[in-house]
């Protein structure tokens, strides 16, 4: 079946994600394990752990259901060795937290290469800091979202996740999230079903449906290959509902965790009901 959420709060303890999940009426979601806009944050304590993973067997959402966000200062192909290393650090803490709370996918964006290296190093070295954190964890799989491809942002074309993906030793540790508004924004049309056909084809050919491990639901504030990230409500931007129908009717979108990152929280438990009415 299809697995709809949220990228839901976790303000007052991780522990509160599962239950405002439930109160959506979602059965998969997103969240951040630490306060996104910081890199420090104080280990997740027993207790939170104990009743994050309590919270997830009451809510009856499986953890591949669950699909974690990392911080969105860390740059896993930084031009700068210091730099570099210090993302590197907070990415395996993101990692372990997972790994502690029993999740099974961490998302995050690939990185950028601030015109200091060319695109191609600095995908590489996006694949070496997956590397180096695969090996000194267990259990969570690497799930690299594509982006808008703003300012000097890796990901927005297939081929640097397929890039990625090549370079990375462990293949059952490595996946891919696509944005629906990330795609369109990076220049592949997704306002029909004839469109949405080709663009996930090419998606097929590049990358590869056994690698999707979770998927964004966003509709888009700019229009075709902007390259501008702006999330907007279902139906409300330039995508419309097409997109949206061919993706709860396509069995390659089954059992991975779709989560909504729309701009207006208080329509989340009705996107996801008209989500899951367009079903045929
Ligand atoms: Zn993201
Ligand atoms: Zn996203």
């Amino acid at each position: 079946m299809k697995r709809i959420g949220a990228h839901v709060s976790a303000s007052g303890g991780v522990e509160n994600a599962p239950l405002n999940a439930q109160a959506i009426g979602a059965t998969a979601f997103a969240l951040f394990t630490k306060n996104q806009r910081q890199w420090r944050a104080r280990p997740l304590t027993d207790q939170s752990i104990a009743r994050f993973r309590e919270n997830l067997e009451r809510v009856a959402i499986e953890a591949r259901y669950v699909l974690p966000h990392d911080s969105y200062l860390i740059n896993l192909g930084h031009p700068e060795p210091e730099a570099l290393e210090k993302s590197r650090d907070a990415f395996l803490d993101e990692m372990r937290r997972c790994e502690q709370l029993g999740l099974e996918l961490l998302n995050f964006h690939p990185g950028s290469h601030l015109k200091q290296i060319p695109e191609e190093e600095s995908l590489a070295r996006v694949a070496d800091s997956i590397n180096r954190t695969l090996e000194r964890t267990a259990g969570v799989t690497a799930v690299i979202e594509n982006t808008a491809g703003q300012g000097t942002n890796l990901g927005h074309r297939f081929e640097h996740l397929a890039a990625i993906i090549d370079r990375v030793e462990d293949k059952s540790r490595v996946g891919v999230c696509l944005d629906t508004c990330h795609t369109f924004t990076a220049g592949y049309d997704l306002r029909t079903a004839e469109s949405c056909e080709q663009t996930f084809g090419e998606f097929e050919r590049i990358v590869g449906f056994a690698y999707l491990r979770g998927v964004h639901l966003n509709d888009s504030k700019p229009d075709l290959g902007s390259r501008v990230d702006r999330h907007e409500s279902l139906g409300k931007g330039k995508l419309g509902w097409p997109v949206f129908e061919y993706i709860m009717n396509d069995p390659r979108f089954e059992e991975i965790p779709m989560v909504l990152e729309t701009v207006d929280d208080t329509l989340w438990s009705a996107e996801i009901r008209q989500l899951y009415a367009l079903q045929r």
